[in-house]
């Protein structure tokens, strides 16, 4: 099996696919270390999967999904100092499924370095660098369907032929070129989410030890930001800024100036105040943050081309600010190795993977838009009623406490209940009225922060570095 692209889906892919009994080739365009350390992973720079570094959160559904089908990637990923983190301290008692609910802090360099050294370390698989996909092979297939696929062209015009192509090349891949080459359409929807990534690493001098929380995030309307601490004593520090606001973005391109608004935000504050950050590098900005699902069926749901599969970001992907790529491509590499398990012909296979993926993955893009468009940016959603803007407040400001209602969102938000297992939860749904029928009763957490004008008359007293 010959899998194109080998970041988080595609070196997924490889894992459950080898795991199963298959061959895999890996090609990925970059040139990749299999060797070293995760210090000289970090180092490295990755221009196909550019969004290494920028911080990256793991939920509890990838490290769920590691501990039942690969215990020995969790365990290397841990003994290469990377932590998990309750998700449940601040909501009472312990709980059943509370153990489900920790997140995984790693650096996403680490997390792809310590998986690809995995992946290497399977029988049966070959991982390649610096070798580009250009197009797909046709197979010839009399009396089928649809088209089918029987390889890949490199970009060196080397051909290698498979059983089968997955196609994990992200957000920025050829996807729909390579399949209009055989005839076949790739429609897709696309919404971006509006936003651009502003990113800055630090080491700490100090252990970073938590009475500070896993997290210090915040939504200022106008700004987003979110500190998060990875292995080996690192930190960074993400700010969220409108694609449109030009000024604040080149206020915080600024490498002084953007430690001086982590130095006034809420939360990001006291990780400035508390630990001794050395920075490494400057900052590190990165767009086209988008939500976009595509569809490889016909109207019949039947495959539109078969032998092929696109997984990870080159099949949906989901507004980073969410955290759900990563989790998302594991879940489709499994989904993928199980649809194939089940089913030796290879329409059925691609049947039953698409619609697998339209139960456990398609709800998550439709979750995230509708994030967008109301919960995470209660400020700008101009779409929405106030009155259902103070119930969601109500929501989010009681799940920070209330044990049925803070379990039940952190499930959510962490991809272990979908909405509409929740909405089926008869618990949640009684303790949710009672919270959303009466808002003023739960005030969301006091979050006092800069209004914009404030944070850049700040700014404009810091020199820039530039
Ligand atoms: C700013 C930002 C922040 C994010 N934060 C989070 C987060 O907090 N948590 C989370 O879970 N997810 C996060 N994500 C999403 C996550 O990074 C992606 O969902 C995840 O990397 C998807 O994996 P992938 O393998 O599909 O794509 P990638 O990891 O991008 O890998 C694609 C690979 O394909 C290779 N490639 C492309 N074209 C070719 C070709 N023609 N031939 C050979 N190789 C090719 C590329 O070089 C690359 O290595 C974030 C994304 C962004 C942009």
């Amino acid at each position: 099996m010959v899998v194109a692209g080998g970041g988080i889906a595609g070196l997924g892919s490889a894992l459950a696919l080898a795991r199963s009994g298959r061959r895999v080739v890996v090609l990925e365009r970059d040139l990749l270390p299999y060797e070293g350390s995760a210090e000289e992973a970090f180092a490295g720079e990755r221009p196909g999967a550019s969004q290494m570094h920028q911080t990256h959160g793991f939920l509890a559904r990838i490290v769920v999904l590691m501990r039942e089908r690969f215990p020995d990637l969790l365990g290397a990923l841990l003994d290469a100092g990377c932590t998990t983190m309750s998700g449940t301290a601040a909501l009472g008692d312990p709980m059943p499924g509370d153990e489900d609910l920790s997140i995984l802090l790693v650096r996403r360099s680490t997390f792809e370095w310590v998986l690809r050294r995995a992946v290497a370390a399977e029988p049966g698989v070959e991982l390649r660098s610096v070798a580009g996909v250009a197009g797909l092979l046709e197979r010839r297939s009399k009396g089928a369907s649809a088209p089918a696929v029987g390889g890949v062209v490199l970009e060196d015009g080397t051909e290698i032929h498979g059983d089968l192509v997955v196609a994990a090349t992200g957000r920025r891949g050829d996807v729909p070129a390579w399949l209009a080459a055989l005839g076949v359409p790739v429609p897709e929807t696309v919404r971006s989410s509006g936003l651009m990534y502003l990113t800055r690493w630090y080491r700490s001098k100090d252990p970073v030890v938590m009475p500070l929380g896993p997290k210090a995030g915040g939504d200022l309307g106008y700004l987003k930001f979110l500190v998060v601490p990875g292995d080996g004593a690192t930190v960074s520090a993400t700010l969220a800024v409108s694609t449109e606001d030009r000024e604040l973005r080149r206020n915080l391109s600024d490498p002084e100036r953007f430690d001086h608004a982590c130095r006034v935000l809420p939360g990001p504050d006291e990780w400035f105040a508390t630990l001794d950050l050395e920075p490494i590098g400057g900052v590190r900005p990165m767009g086209g943050l988008i939500n976009r699902i595509r569809t490889f069926t016909d109207a019949r749901s039947a495959p539109s081309v078969t032998h092929f599969h696109a997984v990870g970001d080159a099949h949906t992907c989901t507004n980073p600010l969410y955290g759900r790529g990563c989790s998302l491509a594991f879940v489709q590499a499994v989904l993928l190795a199980d649809a194939l398990g089940a089913h030796d012909d290879a329409a059925e296979a691609g049947a039953a993977y698409e619609a697998a993926c339209g139960e456990q993955v398609t709800p998550w893009y439709h979750h995230a838009v509708e994030l967008d468009r109301s919960g995470a940016d209660l400020e700008k959603g101009e779409a929405v009623d106030q009155v259902h803007r103070d119930r969601l407040r109500a929501l989010m400001g009681a799940s920070q406490s209330d044990p049925i209602v803070g379990r039940a969102m952190a499930r959510l938000f962490n991809l272990l209940s979908l909405p509409s297992e929740l909405d089926a939860d008869p618990r949640f749904v009684l303790r949710a009225a009672e919270i959303m029928g009466d808002p003023e009763r739960y005030p969301t957490p006091e979050r006092p922060g800069p209004a914009r004008e404030a944070l850049l008359d700040a700014l404009a007293l810091v020199k820039e570095e530039r």
